[in-house]
């Protein structure tokens, strides 16, 4: 599904050049549950944003669902994003102005859905994640965890093959980590591959697989044994 080899990855600011990914093999079978670990600036969002097409690689290759996405850019990388990936930010990301159904069903437009149709998915995938009686608040008007359900309802609605989510629990209390992290272990049962980036260990053991980044390359991949339930 996922299958990432000799990934390089050079930020250039001018003259300054900083390898954040320097030469990372990976590889993430469908159905996987992974939790990416790793020191603040080990390069886990840049990893996150190449996997999720949001950013390009400097060297390397990229196989998404058998297809070399390695070299592809703009909006053909954005079309292979909307139809394979849903992703989930640490900050949610939603647009402030518009209402949670809106804001769920702005990923459907892009996919060239129609209107009466992005409604009944949003609504559908806002009630999958436990706000049917909050279709039509805005951003300021739910708490923050509520506000990460919108944002994961927004990455479902186009039925990714994979969910990926960096740090989606970080800005949240416990009682909304446990809630997020049953929305996962639905999706994730019901088959959909998920990668997400987590800072705390309890939140990783949820996960089947924890794998370590340090210095730009993956230090520990390891399979967890003791789940913790949700
Ligand atoms: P954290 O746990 O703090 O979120 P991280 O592992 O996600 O850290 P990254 O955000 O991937 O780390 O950043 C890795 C390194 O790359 C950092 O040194 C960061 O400053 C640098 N970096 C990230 N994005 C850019 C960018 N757009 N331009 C230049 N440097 C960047
Ligand atoms: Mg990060």
């Amino acid at each position: 599904m996922i299958d990432v080899k000799d990934v390089v990855k050079t930020y250039k600011n001018g003259n300054l050049e900083l390898t954040v990914l320097k030469g990372l093999n990976l590889s993430v079978k469908k159905g996987e549950y992974v939790a990416f670990m790793g020191p603040s600036g080990s390069g886990k969002s840049t990893l996150m944003n190449i996997l999720g097409c949001l950013d390009s690689l400097t060297s390397g290759t990229y196989i998404l669902d058998g297809q070399d996405v390695s070299r592809i850019k703009g909006d053909a990388l954005a079309k292979v994003r909307n139809e394979k990936i849903g992703f989930v930010f640490q900050t949610f990301n939603l647009l402030p102005k518009m209402n949670a159904v809106e804001n769920v069903a702005l990923p459907a437009l892009y996919a060239g859905v129609k209107k009466s149709e992005r409604m009944r998915r949003a609504i559908e995938a806002l009630e999958s994640v436990g706000l049917g009686d909050r279709i039509h608040h805005k951003p300021n008007e739910m708490s923050g965890g509520q506000r990460q359900r919108v944002a994961i309802a927004r990455a479902i609605i186009n039925s990714p093959n994979i969910l990926l989510a960096d740090e989606p629990t970080g800005n949240l209390d416990s009682k909304s980590t446990e809630e997020i992290l049953e929305i996962f272990k639905k999706l994730n049962d019901k088959g959909t591959t998920i990668v997400m980036v987590t800072h705390e260990e309890d939140v990783a053991e949820h996960c089947k697989r924890i794998i370590r980044l340090k210095d730009g390359v993956i230090e520990k991949d390891e399979i967890v044994v003791n789940r913790r339930g949700v």
